[in-house]
């Protein structure tokens, strides 16, 4: 037994916690969670905890179901708020290993694993920093009526109504006290819309943490009787909840990003990473917007009073917020980094952190010459003025995200080839399914009129 082991056995000891659960995710970014008594611990480090994959999304075909949960001891956290009668909780992630032991290739933590070792073949450690959005609604039954949202707040605004300023003091709180550093939390654009942003850290972990932050931040608006929601668009007429995701390349202490001779202050290794993000971007956008609703975000819709602020063009630039890939102005050498503002806050965080990272290590590799920034709107052009720019348009529904990912040896190599044929399986289904529905606002439309 290792000391990380015997650390996570003598705390459960120390503080008598009865439950420990035991966490991974399935192909679509669902939390999955099993719970064992310390007891069973000791063994389960050993053996691990074996349960039937082919109940799981994405995890197996029925004749080799049989997988295997080995709990991961540098996650262990106790959660000291879900106190209750049965005292105190803990988790830890696992990775999740075939009968013979090897990793199994559905698992998306392992996924995101084999991305991070080939970027440390080349010497890189990959950090990221997602800016979660999410709703906060008044409780009410999911039935496909309107949902009501818990204030009328907006852009950093300090709301009275007491829910949404609690809620986020509760909801940063409870993540400290887990090990989630906080960096920013404020009120979004659009009515019940919070933002919450996690301090960088290497993205395995930030991944562990994205999935612990929706659980907690659920958890937190039961509590209030509200409901947190992380659907990419849930209002017609409201902005969208993206995760703009920070990302930066290390190599040992010093950030790979900067150079401090370039009049951007950006290296030839962003550049390249960039090139690499924007060249992939039709390609991996079915990862990193995953649901049929993720397409009702991504693209440029002028409200009343604002433009959404999604990106629905392939460009970058530097402080340029309708660019899909923005250059943040920073201060310290070490902040150098790159900003995508396409990835929603339903993605799965490990498949996408990994083709984001695939994108720019292949720009990297094949040294990917990066275009002229956008420095216009260019939600403002006209689609001539953008096709003679060369800037490509996002896919525009699930439909066409498929057809382009189908086609994607970068991200067959990057997902594996098991969680590539079963994504655009499942999404295909779901396209379908959706294609078939006739919808209130056809019936609206045209019914009386035809
Ligand atoms: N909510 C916007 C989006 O869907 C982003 C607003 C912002 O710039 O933070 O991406
Ligand atoms: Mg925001
Ligand atoms: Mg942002």
């Amino acid at each position: 037994m290792d000391r990380q082991q015997e650390f996570v056995l003598r705390t459960l000891e120390e503080r008598d916690i009865r439950f420990v659960r035991l966490w991974f995710t399935d192909v679509l970014g669902t939390l999955k969670s099993v719970s064992v008594a310390p007891a069973e611990l000791e063994s389960a480090f050993d053996e691990g905890i074996g349960f039937d994959g082919s109940a799981i999304e994405g995890f197996a075909r029925v004749f080799e179901s049989d997988m295997i949960a080995m709990p991961d001891p540098t996650t262990f956290q106790v959660f000291p708020f879900e106190g209750g009668v049965s005292g105190e909780s803990a988790r830890m992630f696992c990775d999740v290993l075939l009968p013979d032991r090897t990793p199994s290739w559905a698992d998306p933590r392992h996924v995101l694993r084999r991305a991070l070792s080939r970027a440390a073949e080349k010497g890189f450690t990959f950090y990221t920093h997602p800016e979660i959005e999410f709703f906060l609604l008044e409780d009410g039954p999911n039935d496909g009526s309107v949902p009501v949202p818990v204030d009328a707040g907006g852009y950093f605004d300090h709301t009275t109504h007491a829910v949404a300023r609690d809620f986020r003091r509760q909801a940063v709180l409870a993540l400290e006290r887990i090990g989630i550093s906080v960096e920013f939390s404020h009120h979004e654009v659009a009515p019940g819309q919070q933002e919450i942003d996690l301090r960088y850290a290497d993205a395995l972990t930030t991944a562990d943490n994205v999935m612990t932050f929706r659980h907690v931040v659920k958890e937190v608006a039961l509590s209030h009787g509200v409901q947190a929601t992380f659907m990419p668009k849930p209002f017609t007429d409201q902005p969208g909840s993206g995760m703009h995701t920070h990302l930066s390349l290390f190599e040992g202490e010093r950030n790979a990003f900067h150079d401090a001779s370039d009049p951007m202050k950006l290296s030839k290794v962003a550049r390249a990473f960039i090139a690499g993000l924007l060249v992939h971007a039709r390609e991996y956008t079915a990862v990193t917007n995953q649901w049929v609703n993720s397409y009702k975000r991504l693209f440029p819709q002028a409200l009343p009073d604002r433009i959404t602020e999604s990106p629905a063009y392939v460009c970058w630039g530097h402080l340029n917020r309708s660019a899909l890939v923005r250059v943040p102005a920073y201060g310290k050498p070490n902040s150098a980094r790159v900003e995508v503002r396409s990835i929603d806050s339903a993605a799965n965080p490990y498949l996408a952190f990994a083709i984001m990272l695939g994108a720019g290590l292949k720009g990297i590799e094949e040294g990917y010459e990066l275009p002229p920034g956008a420095e216009d709107d260019v939600w403002a052009l006209s689609n001539a003025e953008r096709r003679a720019a060369g800037y490509e348009t996002l896919p525009e529904n699930l439909s066409e995200a498929i057809d382009v990912m189908a086609g994607s040896e970068l991200v067959a190599e990057v997902l594996g080839e098991h969680v590539f044929d079963y994504f655009l399986r499942n999404k295909r289904a779901e396209w379908e399914q959706y294609r078939r529905e006739v919808t209130p606002y056809e019936r609206e439309r045209y019914l009386g009129a035809l």
